[in-house]
């Protein structure tokens, strides 16, 4: 009898998404005159840029020619986008990347999963709670022991690294869901714990266009010794519009060594080139379109679109006395309940209080317990309109 793989079984159910939809659904149904203003998903809500728009029309008249259809792309990505990847990310923060080390695919979020395949099952994994999902399911799958570090108000929801070892470390920054981002400085003492331990750090740096701040660093890369430690995923998704299109891409140090001195590199080549078969042309030439100069204005337009609703919602929340954190490198705005509430509780109370619906902190872990997320991808009308109902509350 076949045999199924069983670590799927130790996997939590993930309500968190369906239940916050449920409950706002039910919740619409029974008032259906009050108007719910929705503050929770990560998706984002402005359409893509005209520079995208005009790549990806081009990219499909070539499709449609005999002369410049294209057929299976190479499965690590164009050799134009790589290029401008990595003058862009990399060559302008004083990065050096090979083309080679650079590998194109759809989106980090099977990025961040896939990687799991080219790690053996014993190796300890280390997971800064509350964390994105993904990182943690995707180690649970396929069997292997989960440690956490904990992010709370007074290490600024960015963990010191422990005093045990662990082999493989998931850091994301600017983070999801706490919105927290990590200097140069806390970035290297990772650096420094993941060298000791002979350990890799997975770097999940798909909110990077979010960055304010000048000081901090955009990729793992910036700090000294992390090609020999680290490897970095990014995301089209959050950058420019791309949840639908779907573009992203990891980079692989050639000088990332496991065990024995096995290039790390080279197994992620190999995974890529057999179970990917390429990111389509059309969404490789919008991706490139991104880094132009019409582009990169297009984007950052948005990107201040959304930062400035999250500087209305931060603000707010803080003139309410409640506690804040991020909001600031980062589209996520996460906040500790009031009077001692529950994530559930104080999800339940917006609801009803003010019709405004967000993301339980508890969805993300057990340090997210008491805390709540709210989004700064809606529009700027509904942003301002449930802030003006939560003001109406009182807090203190
Ligand atoms: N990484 C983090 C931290 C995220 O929050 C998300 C999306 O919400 C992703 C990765 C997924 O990105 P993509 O759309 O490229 O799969």
């Amino acid at each position: 009898m076949v045999k199924a793989n069983l670590h799927f079984l130790d996997l939590k159910d993930s309500y968190l998404f369906s239940t916050v939809r449920e409950k706002t659904e039910a919740y619409m149904k029974a008032h259906p005159e009050k108007e719910v203003l929705k503050l929770g998903v990560g998706d984002v809500t402005l359409p893509l840029v005209p520079a995208v728009i005009d790549a990806l029309e081009k990219a499909s008249a070539e499709m449609g020619d005999i002369k410049t259809f294209r057929g299976y792309p190479p499965e690590g990505g164009y050799a134009f986008l790589k290029k401008a990847i990595i003058e862009n990310d990399y060559a302008e923060r004083g990065v050096k990347i090979d083309d080679d080390e650079l590998f194109v695919s759809d989106g980090a979020k099977c990025d961040t999963g896939n990687i799991v395949d080219i790690f053996g099952p014993d190796n300890t994994v280390l997971v800064a709670d509350p964390v994105y999902p993904v990182y943690v399911d995707t180690n649970i799958m396929s069997g292997r022991k989960i440690k956490y570090v904990n992010g709370t108000a007074e290490n600024g929801f960015c963990p010191e690294p422990p005093d045990f070892p662990a082999d493989m470390i998931y850091i994301c920054s600017p983070n999801n869901p706490t919105g927290a981002a990590m200097d140069a400085k806390k970035l290297g003492r990772w650096v420094a714990y993941a060298k000791k331990h002979g350990a890799v750090i997975l770097f999940d740096s798909a909110y990077e266009a979010y960055i304010n701040d000048p000081s901090l660093p955009h990729s793992i890369y910036e700090i000294e010794g992390a090609k020999d430690c680290a490897i970095e995923f990014r995301s089209f998704s959050k950058t420019a519009g791309f949840t639908g299109v779907r573009c992203g891409y990891s980079v692989v140090p050639k000088t990332l060594k496991a065990e024995n001195g096995v290039s790390l590199n080279a197994l992620w080549a190999r995974r890529h080139a057999t179970k990917y078969n390429g990111t389509p042309y059309i969404v490789q030439r919008a991706a490139e379109a991104v880094y132009s100069d019409e582009g990169k204005k297009q984007i950052k337009a948005n990107i201040d679109y959304y930062m400035s609703n999250a500087a209305v919602i931060r603000k707010t929340l803080s003139d309410l006395g409640l506690t804040v954190f991020g909001g600031e490198n980062a589209p996520y705005i996460w906040f500790r309940c009031p009077f001692g509430m529950t994530s559930w509780e104080f999800f339940d109370y917006l609801l009803e209080k003010v019709q405004v619906a967000g993301t339980p902190g508890s969805g993300f872990g057990a340090m997210g317990e008491g805390y709540f997320r709210l989004t700064s991808f809606g529009s700027k009308e509904i942003t301002e309109k449930a802030l003006e109902r939560i003001s109406s509350l009182s807090f203190r």
